[in-house]
């Protein structure tokens, strides 16, 4: 199998198994149980974790809070922050484009009263600064832009739109999720005040991720109960996944600047070698300001669902788009959002790599995927006559 499918999950690298471990069998003790050694143990990996984690964004360990994932932080981020600051304002400001976990909580604040401006991006799938500025009013309590985005690997000028949010006094929330441990992040020197992240988008387990809280934040909590995560999120700890999520990105922010060249010459190879062999291909999202293990293309005359299936059968594993709206009939809301037409949306292929990417994978899938796409269009009435006038 050659997975070529990193953008919806990564294989768990040997080190952070290694690392998680103990922490089943050896060191099981609750880490709130800090009155038993057993406690204090687990207590103390927990602790080392969050510093982990928190160094690789320039975040103080106070400021990060372990979640179930990617979604619970977005989630927790947005109606935290609604819920809490009804009295300034019951306005939002995100995007066309977002993760589901962004835009259904959103959706779902929007019929508890919330306003929410969904801004439009350009054909590259960028949010323009300016468009963000002009929807900010007395009643914007928060911003929520993605770092990169999930299906086109696009990413937003985030710089920018931290420092206008700080300048305008509204919180600015980046669901950062694809973004972590790929890019170089500073939440200082982004003025990011909330940041969602995911450690089974960085070679960790699935079901641990964590929402950087800026200090000072007024934020509503999301999950009641114990007195965990300093209060601020009741469960017991999920001590080893949240090892395992520190030991993940702490090597993917070792190195980072080596393996993002690599990728992006894998990443670049991948791209040329498809737009010049098959003809009727667009790239999505933009050419420069993307993700270094991201491409994104669509077809002309063909499915998505069928080109992913037959290389699926050969032994490539890729996407249509996103794992979240693959099986679904619709074509993606992104690639709606960048204004391609349904017909173009329909035959959209995402190849995403990771550091295990070889070029020798590459090149084998570049041979493999022209004489599938050929032979698709071949069956498409679509395609009947195109070319040969
Ligand atoms: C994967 C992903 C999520 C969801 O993360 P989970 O940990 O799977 O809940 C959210 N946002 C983006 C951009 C993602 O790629």
């Amino acid at each position: 199998m050659i997975y070529l499918d990193n953008a919806a999950t990564t294989k768990m690298k040997d080190s952070v198994v290694e690392a998680m471990k103990p922490y089943f069998t050896e060191i099981f003790g609750n880490a709130s149980s800090t009155y038993t050694s057993a406690g204090q143990a687990a207590r103390k990996a927990l602790i080392q974790s969050r510093e982990t984690v928190a160094r690789c964004i320039g975040a103080q360990p106070s400021e990060l809070f372990f979640t179930s994932g990617g979604s619970e932080a977005d989630n927790w981020a947005i109606k935290g922050v609604a819920l809490r600051n009804k009295n300034k304002g019951n306005h939002i400001i995100t995007t066309t484009v977002e993760h589901h976990a962004v835009l259904h909580t959103c959706e779902f604040l929007e019929k508890q009263g919330f306003r929410v401006t969904y801004v439009p991006v350009d054909e590259y799938g960028m949010v323009n600064p300016d468009d963000i500025a002009k929807e900010i009013t007395e009643e914007t309590v928060l911003v929520s832009v993605m770092f990169a985005n999930n299906e086109i690997g696009t990413i937003n000028p985030i710089a920018k739109i931290g420092k206008l949010c700080r300048e305008k006094g509204v919180y600015f929330h980046t669901d950062a999720v694809q973004a972590t441990g790929a890019v170089p992040i500073d939440v200082n020197e982004l003025n990011i005040d909330l940041l969602s992240m995911s450690a089974h988008k960085f070679h960790g387990p699935k079901g641990v991720g964590a929402l950087y809280i800026r200090k000072g934040v007024k934020i509503e909590n999301l999950i009641h109960g114990g007195a965990q995560e300093s209060g601020r999120r009741a469960t017991t700890e999920n001590v080893a996944g949240v090892v395992g999520m520190a030991q993940a990105l702490k090597e993917a922010c070792d190195n980072m600047q080596e393996k993002t060249q690599k990728l992006v010459y894998l990443r670049d190879k991948l791209i040329d070698s498809i737009l010049e062999t098959i003809p009727y291909t667009r790239l999505n999202g933009h050419r420069e300001e993307r993700l270094p293990n991201n491409t994104s293309f669509c077809f002309r005359y063909i499915e998505g669902e069928s080109l992913l299936l037959s290389l699926d059968m050969m032994g490539y594993v890729v996407s249509s788009g996103s794992a979240c709206t693959s099986g679904s009939l619709d074509p993606s809301h992104v690639l709606l959002g960048i204004g391609l037409p349904h017909e173009i949306a329909h035959g959209s292929m995402r190849v995403s790599l990771s550091e295990f990417t070889t070029e020798e994978e590459i090149d084998s899938f570049i041979k493999a995927v022209g004489p599938i796409v050929q032979r698709l269009r071949d069956m498409s009435p679509l395609y009947e006559g195109v070319g040969k006038e």
